[in-house]
């Protein structure tokens, strides 16, 4: 496995591996790799990905002002061994002046879907997600991509980009990976104490009691989100929404009549935690 700094160097691979016939797999993340940023690696060669790319960039233009880019975890060397372990082909992590040398002017914005639920509480997040994965697929070219639906609305996002775009990437969404007691595996998870990590459970229980009762028959998402705002409001610092929406507009709908997503995200202490079940299809 070969750790790569330069952008030329990662287009430079990719098109060699093309041009050798095999398919590139990229997995785009933050770092900080857990079990779920694997699950994606086996995803993308169980996707057909012959060569695997897994990049690493903690991408300043996704934080807002407030948020936590200075304190996010960096931990890259532990990164490249699991990614080695896992058979990973390059690692791509650039530092923050290659991805956006001085000049560096330009923007992809996805307008509509980035509009609600994260896209209230955090204004210029999506526009910061989509304008840095647009350059990882412009180096990377024809590839199969996967991304977690832990972060719905971003694969949500992301899907619409590649289409609207024309991009010559296959996009794959991988099902959200838990810990055995159900809480999303996410990288922020390390920033919460004994306490909190027991608390921030009240979000799966949520999830969960909501789940049961759609599985009951209810349809009102008004009914559905109060399943998990009561355990969440009980738990937690503060709530930015608890929402049923359209699972593929993520619009707001009076009944859950097609496929939905119940989707969550939350304060607890520092750390904000956002989670979500596709209902009818996710069991957490
Ligand atoms: P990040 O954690 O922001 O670096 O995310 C990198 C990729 O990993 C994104 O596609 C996430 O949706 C995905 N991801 C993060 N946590 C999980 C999880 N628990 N299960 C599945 N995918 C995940």
């Amino acid at each position: 496995m070969e750790v790569l700094h330069e952008p030329a160097r990662l287009r430079a691979v990719c098109d060699q591996a093309r041009r050798a016939g095999e398919r590139v797999g990229v997995v785009p993340t933050m770092g900080a790799l857990h079990a779920g940023h694997l699950a994606l690696i086996d995803e993308a060669r169980r996707r057909g990905a012959q060569r695997v790319v897994v990049t690493i960039f903690v991408n300043p233009l996704q934080f807002g002002p407030n948020e936590d880019y200075s304190r996010y975890p960096r931990t890259l060397p532990d990164d490249a061994a699991a990614c080695e372990a896992r058979g990973v082909d390059w690692v791509f992590a650039p530092d923050r002046e290659a991805m956006y040398p001085a000049g560096f002017a330009s923007q992809v914005r996805v307008s509509g879907v980035t509009e609600v639920l994260e896209g209230v509480f955090r204004p210029g997040h999506f526009d910061g997600v989509t304008t840095v994965v647009a350059k990882l697929f412009g180096l990377v070219g024809d590839a199969v991509a996967v991304f977690g639906r832990k972060d719905y609305q971003q694969w949500c996002v992301l899907r619409r980009m590649v289409r609207d775009l024309d991009l010559p990437i296959e996009m794959h969404g991988m099902p959200t990976v838990r810990e055995v007691d159900g809480l999303a595996l996410s990288s922020r998870n390390r920033y919460l104490s004994p306490e909190e990590r027991v608390r921030a459970l009240a979000i799966v229980r949520g999830l969960r009691a909501a789940i049961a009762s759609f599985d009951a028959g209810e349809r009102d998402p008004r009914v559905l989100e109060s399943m998990v705002r009561a355990p969440v409001e009980a738990a937690f610092d503060r709530i930015d929404y608890v929402a049923v929406a359209d699972a593929d507009s993520l619009a707001p709908i009076e009944r859950v009549e097609g496929r939905a997503v119940l989707a969550v995200a939350a304060h607890l202490g520092r750390t904000r935690l956002i989670d979500n079940v596709v209902l009818g299809e996710d069991r957490p």
